[in-house]
């Protein structure tokens, strides 16, 4: 036999690879999983939508989330650029079922759960193991060459590559995929605080999302984390956050917190206790989700601006859909695009459905509140939106009376006419990000295959 032959690879073990290795191999498939990094490591993405639950439940990692010490979301709230605060979102109100609790994470051990676990199901799990190329016979994928950690190259081969490369997005890159949002890209500030202020009971674990001055574009997170920690970023517009105000990346984050009232007060009951990691986001999507003997999910298929913590949740219905498309090829012995293909257009309609929330957040003087008042039924479709139910029939009819208060956007791909757009930052931004002291900026976007 040789071992070099599996059912499925799979690269890349953040949440998408880890969670359609682990389902896969629960199913029945043989599967092998190559990770450059060795786990834990650290990764922003820390507040979790409710219903990740229904695929951590197809997965069997329930039991171990709810005896895991992470802290307990029951709900979202927001502040205006004034402070003023909304009444919570509980997911409770339009969900009556232990899905309405989700978790809010430490990334490096949550992923290394999921890693874990995805190998516990029978997945062959390499960590600190790069893929360097996937292999293709004409225009089919039939496999990838890895780095083992001695620096040695091997191939492996199987009927399906599964690319959850992250942001390197290793196979739309290759293919010149990618199609960047016009208006959604952002700079990133964030830390983590000890002992900032936590409020009692059920809002302790609420993720804050908070604006800061009308013009810049932004908002902080608060992210309440185990051991008393709290995760704190801001996100706003690059030339608002980061133009003409020098290198100091700590001082800039320092000075956004003060002007923010709504924050200021919460962290100053507490310290910075870890260092300024700044990130460029762009939000994009690929124009294709698989090709012939080759799938991408996750982040290597689309990412979204964070305002609403949809990244995991959608990295792991990818990992759902994904699993079935490849369970079908199985059936069929057909591994085409086609295929594997099957539920883009689905996926694309609950992507969009998020995205036009996050376009009326960004317009000026939206507020859920001033919506709300005029429209009080909608509260329910909105929570519906924010516990990540966005492939439900009907969600988006929200957007019909909320487009008297926001614009809501086009389809991606027929508002930029599928034009690929290089995920480069402009040499400005990348100075200013390069020459900070620490640095969480992955400009591998548009790179060849290499991966490194
Ligand atoms: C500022 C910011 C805030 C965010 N906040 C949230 C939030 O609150 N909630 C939320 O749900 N999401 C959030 N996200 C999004 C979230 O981080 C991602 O959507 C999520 O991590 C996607 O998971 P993934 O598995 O697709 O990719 P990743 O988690 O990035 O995993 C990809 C993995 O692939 C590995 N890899 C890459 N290339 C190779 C290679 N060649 N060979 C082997 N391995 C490789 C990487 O090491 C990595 O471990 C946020 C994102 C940003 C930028």
């Amino acid at each position: 036999m040789n071992t070099n032959k599996f059912d499925v690879i799979v690269m890349g073990g953040g949440p998408a690879g880890s969670s359609i290795a682990g389902i896969l191999a629960r199913e029945g498939r043989q599967v092998i999983l190559f990770e450059k990094e060795i786990f834990p490591r650290h990764h922003i993405g820390e507040s979790l939508m409710t219903d990740t639950y229904w695929t951590f439940r197809r997965l069997g990692l329930l039991e171990k989330l709810k005896q895991s010490p992470f802290v307990r979301k029951y709900s979202v709230q927001f502040a205006n650029a004034a402070g003023k605060e909304s009444r919570p979102f509980y997911f409770f109100e339009a969900v009556h079922h232990e899905s309405a609790v989700t978790w809010q994470v430490t990334r490096a051990q949550f992923d290394h759960l999921l890693i874990n676990h995805a190998a516990e199901q029978g997945a062959v799990v390499h960590q600190g193991v790069l893929v360097k190329q996937v292999l293709f016979e004409e225009d089919r994928a039939v496999g990838v060459e890895v780095q083992m950690q001695d620096g040695t190259r091997e191939k492996f081969y199987a009927s399906v590559v599964v690319d959850a490369t992250g942001q390197a997005a290793m196979l739309s890159n290759k293919f010149r995929w990618r199609v960047r949002d016009p208006k959604l890209k952002k700079a990133v500030l964030y830390s983590y605080f000890k002992d900032a202020h936590r409020e009692p009971d059920l809002n302790g674990g609420a993720t804050l999302v908070l604006r800061t001055e009308p013009g810049s574009g932004g908002w902080f997170w608060y992210i309440p984390l185990e051991n008393d920690i709290t995760s704190v970023g801001i996100v706003a517009n690059p030339d608002y956050l980061l133009k003409g105000r020098g290198q100091d990346l700590a001082k800039i984050f320092h000075e956004e917190i003060e002007k923010c009232e709504a924050v200021r007060r919460r962290v100053a009951e507490g310290t910075r206790a870890d260092k300024i990691y700044s990130i460029l986001d762009y939000s994009y999507r690929s124009k294709h989700n698989a090709g012939n003997g080759f799938i991408i999910i996750g982040d290597a298929y689309g990412f979204l601006d964070p305002i609403y913590s949809s990244g995991v949740l959608l990295a792991l219905k990818m990992a759902e859909l994904a699993a079935d498309a490849i369970h079908d090829a199985f059936n069929h012995n057909d591994f085409s695009a086609a295929r594997l293909g099957q539920y883009q257009a689905k996926l694309d309609r609950g992507i969009e459905s998020m995205r036009k929330l996050v376009y009326a957040f960004y317009n000026d003087g939206f507020s859920f509140s001033g919506f709300l008042r005029k429209y009080p039924d909608e509260r329910v479709h909105i929570i519906n939106l924010l516990i990540g139910d966005v492939f439900k029939e009907g969600v988006d009819s929200i957007y019909g009376p909320m487009s008297e208060f926001a614009e809501i956007p086009p389809p991606l791909y027929e508002q930029v006419d599928g034009t690929m757009v290089a995920q480069t930052p402009t040499p400005e931004e990348s100075d200013l990000l390069l020459s900070a002291k620490y640095l969480y900026y992955d400009d591998r976007a548009g790179a060849p295959e290499s991966g490194d």
